[in-house]
């Protein structure tokens, strides 16, 4: 088993420049600067560009464009969010919750109508998400979610399976019942986010990589290579955040990790089903996601949530060798047939999660600074709505993206250490006790 970044980034288009792009090389000014090549960045740049091809927008990226989660993450393009539905009602007022979820249901098709668009190979594939149930506490978890839905008005977000119906799908072990949701799509994550910063360039945009940001202020991006001056300066670091001045509490960084087995045979295929690629979740409370990926392997991951001391988020490559044993081991009891594939990739990567759980996207008129983030495990398809959120509020363009109820929101920021270390690794560990209880049960 090797660790490289992900296995996402071991298997890049082959017509993928392998080389950094430049770094910022001295002073420059711009309409947008924009810190941070992941997802968020990136679909701002591109929407922004697509809006007014006069603008200039500059894309300042500390490693290389896809770096991040995005380029790292299970591939789930999906509605869902960390934000409890009841919360998003009470910020957006009556069909507040509803909205939002609706737009995410738009955005999963979105990406991949951009994707097409653009020619980014990507293995996009609708077939849905199937969340399974293996105990009664995890079916009672599923029951739940579906009831806080239809109370939201979104009957139409998922469908109660019994474990039949699942069987139809995928052929699991020890499953009692499942929910599915049309609304979501597997996709390779790393080459749609190197495929967008692609078509950034095509439209125009610049984008250095190579190239940190200190600090972020009103008007100005300041990096070790120049200043970026611009009127909106947009704040996209996710996880990274905590590193910029005056930021050490804004979000808390999380790891998570996969693996990814070697391709698996048509006939082993046949045996556990996916045929549509359809998303499959354990629902445990550390829950285990995967997908069949364009290739026939399974990518795999979660189960884990480690944090770190000051929010200090550790060098990459990641790795943690008992996490990816955990997750081969789920995966062989969920599916015996994979006994005897071998796990080819191990990697892990960090996300960002806000103090309330609520991800947010805003542009601060009087300062000129702008951000979104703060999606938990499920920026996806949330970065895509937001990178239009921000192109409407930027170029101040009247829209209903700008009346959902994350729109201005900021959480309030954690606590400082040692509370914060201390709070987040008891919750963890506890969740991790109350799975291990539940499994044996
Ligand atoms: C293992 C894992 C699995 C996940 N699975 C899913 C999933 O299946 N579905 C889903 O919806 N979500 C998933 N997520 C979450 C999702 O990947 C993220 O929410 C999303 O990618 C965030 O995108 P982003 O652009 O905001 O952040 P990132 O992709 O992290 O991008 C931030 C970028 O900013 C750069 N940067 C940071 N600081 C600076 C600086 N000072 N100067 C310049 N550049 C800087 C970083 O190098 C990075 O490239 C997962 C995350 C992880 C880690």
């Amino acid at each position: 088993m090797v660790a490289p970044l992900s296995y996402w980034h071991d298997s890049l288009d082959p017509g993928d420049p392998d080389v950094r792009r430049p770094p910022l090389g001295g002073d420059r000014d711009a309409d947008v600067a924009i810190v941070g090549a992941g997802f968020t960045g990136l679909w701002t740049a591109y929407y922004l560009l697509r809006a007014d091809p006069n603008l200039r927008v500059v894309v300042l990226e500390r490693e290389t464009a896809g770096f991040g989660a995005s380029g790292r993450n299970g591939g789930w393009c999906v509605a869902d969010q960390a934000a409890p539905l009841a919360a998003l009602e009470r910020a957006g007022g009556p069909g507040g919750a509803a909205a939002m979820v609706h737009e995410l249901h738009r955005t999963v098709d979105e990406v991949g109508e951009v994707a097409e668009r653009e020619g980014i190979d990507c293995g996009y594939a609708k077939g849905g998400a199937l969340l399974f149930a293996a105990s009664e506490t995890q079916l009672a978890r599923l029951r739940k979610r579906l009831e806080d839905h239809r109370r939201h008005g979104l009957g139409d977000a998922y469908s109660l399976l019994t474990a039949q119906e699942v069987d139809g799908i995928v052929h699991a072990a020890g499953i009692r019942g499942g929910l599915f949701t049309e609304h979501a799509a597997a996709l390779h994550p790393a080459r749609l986010a190197r495929g967008l910063a692609t078509a950034v360039e095509r439209l125009g945009g610049v984008v250095h990589e190579g190239t940190a940001v200190r600090a972020i202020e009103p008007g100005r991006a300041v990096t070790d290579h120049g200043t970026v001056r611009a009127e909106v300066v947009v704040r996209a670091t996710e996880a990274y955040t905590p590193s910029l001045e005056g930021h050490e509490r804004t979000i808390l960084p999380i790891g998570n990790f996969m693996i990814a087995t070697e391709p698996i045979d048509d006939a082993t295929w046949a045996g556990i089903g996916l045929a549509r690629r359809e998303l499959f979740e354990d629902t445990q409370t550390l829950l285990g996601y995967g997908q069949r990926t364009a290739d026939g392997r399974i990518a795999w991951g979660g189960l884990s949530a480690p944090t770190w001391w000051r929010s200090r988020v550790p060098p990459s490559p990641m790795a943690a060798p008992h996490v990816a044993e955990r997750l081969r081991r789920l995966l062989v009891r969920r599916f015996p047939d994979l006994r005897d594939v071998g796990v080819t990739h191990h990697w892990g990567g960090v996300l960002g999660v806000p103090r309330d759980l609520r991800p947010g996207v805003g542009l601060d008129r009087g300062t000129g600074l702008a951000w979104a983030g703060g999606y938990f495990g499920q920026g996806v398809a949330a970065s895509n709505a937001a990178g239009r959120t921000l192109r409407d509020l930027i170029t101040g363009t009247d829209s209903e993206l700008l009346r959902l109820p994350w729109v201005g929101h900021r959480s309030r920021p954690w606590e400082p250490e040692p509370l914060r270390w201390l709070a987040v690794h008891t919750v963890t560990t506890l969740a991790r006790v109350h799975d291990r209880v539940d499994a044996r049960r």
